[in-house]
């Protein structure tokens, strides 16, 4: 079957969602990569819940070595059963997509499913990687602070409206991982504001 690789999208051959979902311990044996295929495509976003007001920013990463959008897609989609990808944002470290590269996930407007207890006020952002393991590339942290700066604008919202997941009130998770601290983030932002 020929796949249409979407820009800034490392190809990749037959069997290649079974085999990363294989790779992360899930249960494929139900599972077609042809099912995968189609579930890597958004879905239609008739009648899905609108993220109402945003007042927050959510950082993940993604606790796996390698992934893109299309791919958290079809986890969260066919294991998960969730309607789309949990997140809005995902950023590639070269694995499945180019590192840096930045891909929407689920629709900006509509209330995602990354964060319990933030998901109705605000946006997910994942960084592909597992940073308990691993650093986040310089690429990534580009891409992170660029994306950051834009939404805080669109939104109205500040430095102080950025949380990694594990800051969440309620949440209990490690999640964006030792190697990824509010700290570096907010430096990255910094580090890119100087630059203009
Ligand atoms: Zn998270």
């Amino acid at each position: 079957m020929n796949r249409i690789i979407p820009t800034g999208q490392v190809s990749h051959k037959q069997g290649f969602y079974l085999g990363w979902l294989k790779s992360l311990g899930v249960d494929t044996r139900r599972l077609t990569e042809e099912q995968c295929e189609k579930a890597a495509e958004p879905p239609d976003s008739d009648g899905c819940e609108k993220l109402r007001k945003v007042t927050a920013l959510v950082v993940h990463h993604s606790a796996t070595g390698e992934g893109s959008a299309e791919a958290f897609r079809v986890l969260h989609r066919l294991v998960n059963r969730w309607r789309d990808v949990g997140y809005h944002h995902v950023i590639g470290n070269g694995t499945h997509t180019q590192d840096g590269l930045l891909e929407a996930g689920r629709p900006e407007h509509l209330r995602g499913a990354h964060a319990r207890g933030a998901n109705d006020f605000a946006l997910g952002i994942c960084l592909v990687g597992n940073f308990n393991m691993t650093h986040p590339t310089k690429r990534q942290m580009a891409t992170l602070s660029g994306l950051l700066t834009r939404l805080m604008k669109a939104h109205g919202l500040a430095e102080k409206d950025i949380l990694l997941h594990r800051q969440v009130p309620g949440s209990s998770t490690e999640c964006p991982g030792k190697n990824l601290t509010l700290d570096r983030v907010l430096h990255s932002i910094g580090e890119q504001s100087d630059s203009i």
